[in-house]
């Protein structure tokens, strides 16, 4: 399940995702519309349940705590755990102003991982991308996290900001490891149309990234971070690994790139199933809070949901035919650097990329960016910094 929460405190310069800046945050309507979303699209899952809720946005840690449990509630009594297998619930968290009563809020409510939008740690390059932060307030959470039981902390680290220099980076980085989370997630800026970062660029007051540095920026990342005992093990994507460890991969994250079904409530949120007669659909929300709240504030004036090309809620909708499904499942798996294991892939699947695929696979190998063998296919070294061009060719 994700839970999209589309509201923040002021927008970041480069962020072009689906959010809304509001003097008074519409708590409760955004609960009350979210439960009548969930009531009306629980018949497309039947029987199901959830093994993560994710809370995304937008800015989660604003909604008022007690919004955010009973939403949870509502979605563990609809789609409880799998027996013998606990929950991860994650919060989205900005590090700005999070106090002690609502971590303890969070921790009753039943949330199990926090993930961190700590981006830098440095007060220029946050101060330039308009967070809502100081350094000093994510080790603050951290810190405050630890003691209030949260075990899985996910920091998110931004690399590749214009002028970003590589003692910057190093600083980042150390400053990460004292912090010493279990997961982290690595994001490089990328210039949005219609971003104020983009305005900036246009005007001649900063400069586009540069892609050279920033292919330099994630290798140092992701050595430096393999050197220190974490797991390299999506292309975005580290976990802190010793053999007594827990798995601290995400869940979460790990349904999407091994293509598990989803459903997704709230403002632009996605949903993903497959459909009994072979292939699948995949549906998402309209951006604009105003019109979700129109649309789902009211439990009465709604009829049954059916996703449909003409369902006024949806701005997406696409039907998937089998072939389109395994072929995207294989550019997903990819990302994973354990790769695909040809065995598992043709039992879900039921066809063999090996053979379907073979002058693909061929030319791949031959560039070096895939390593192949008798039982399984995977990113090379080089494949990592291409990702996109590799899955790109199975599509
Ligand atoms: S906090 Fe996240 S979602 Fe909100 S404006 Fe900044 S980048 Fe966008």
């Amino acid at each position: 399940m994700y839970v999209h929460f589309p509201f923040c405190r002021q927008r970041c310069s480069y962020c072009d995702f689906a959010i809304a800046v509001r003097p008074q945050i519409p708590h409760q309507e955004y609960l009350s519309a979210l439960r009548h979303e969930l009531a009306a699209k629980v018949s497309l899952f039947p029987e199901r349940r959830a093994v993560s809720v994710y809370f995304g946005g937008g800015t989660p840690s604003l909604w008022e705590p007690a919004c955010l449990a009973t939403a949870l509630q509502d979605i563990q009594a609809t789609f409880p755990a799998p027996l013998g297998i606990p929950m991860e619930v994650t919060l989205e968290c900005d590090p700005g102003g999070v106090s002690l009563d609502q971590l303890l809020a969070w921790r009753a409510a039943g949330v199990t991982r926090l993930s961190i939008g700590a981006q830098s740690f440095s007060h220029h390059h946050l101060t330039a991308l308009r967070r809502q932060h100081q350094p000093e307030q994510i080790m603050e959470l951290v810190d405050r996290a630890c003691q209030t039981g949260f075990d899985r902390i996910s920091l998110d680290l931004l690399i590749g900001m214009t002028g970003q220099t590589e003692e910057e980076l190093a600083e980042d980085l150390r400053q990460l490891l004292v912090l010493s989370p279990e997961h982290v997630s690595l994001y490089q800026l990328t210039v949005e149309p219609h971003t104020l970062l983009s305005v900036h660029i246009r005007r001649g007051q900063t400069q586009a990234p540069s892609p050279d540095q920033q292919a330099d920026a994630f290798q140092t990342v992701r050595h430096t971070l393999q050197a220190h005992g974490y797991r390299h093990y999506e292309i975005s994507n580290f976990a802190r690994a010793r053999p007594d460890d827990p798995d601290y991969r995400a869940v979460h994250n790990r349904l999407y790139w091994t293509h598990g079904e989803y459903l997704g409530l709230g403002v632009s949120a996605h949903s993903f199933r497959r459909l009994s007669e072979g292939g699948g659909e995949r549906f998402a929300n309209h951006r604009g809070p105003s019109a979700y709240l129109r649309t789902w504030g009211r439990a009465a004036d709604r009829r049954p949901f059916v996703p449909s090309a003409t369902e006024p809620s949806l701005s997406l909708y696409e039907q998937r035919a089998p072939e389109s499904l395994w072929r995207e499942a294989l550019w997903l798996a990819l990302r994973e650097l354990d790769g695909v294991r040809w065995s598992q892939f043709v039992a879900l699947h039921h066809v063999d990329p090996r053979q379907a695929c073979a002058a693909i696979l061929a030319r791949l190998t031959e560039r070096g960016l895939v390593i192949s063998s008798p039982d399984s296919l995977r990113l090379s070294d080089q494949g990592v910094l291409f990702a996109d061009d590799v899955g790109a060719a199975f599509l």
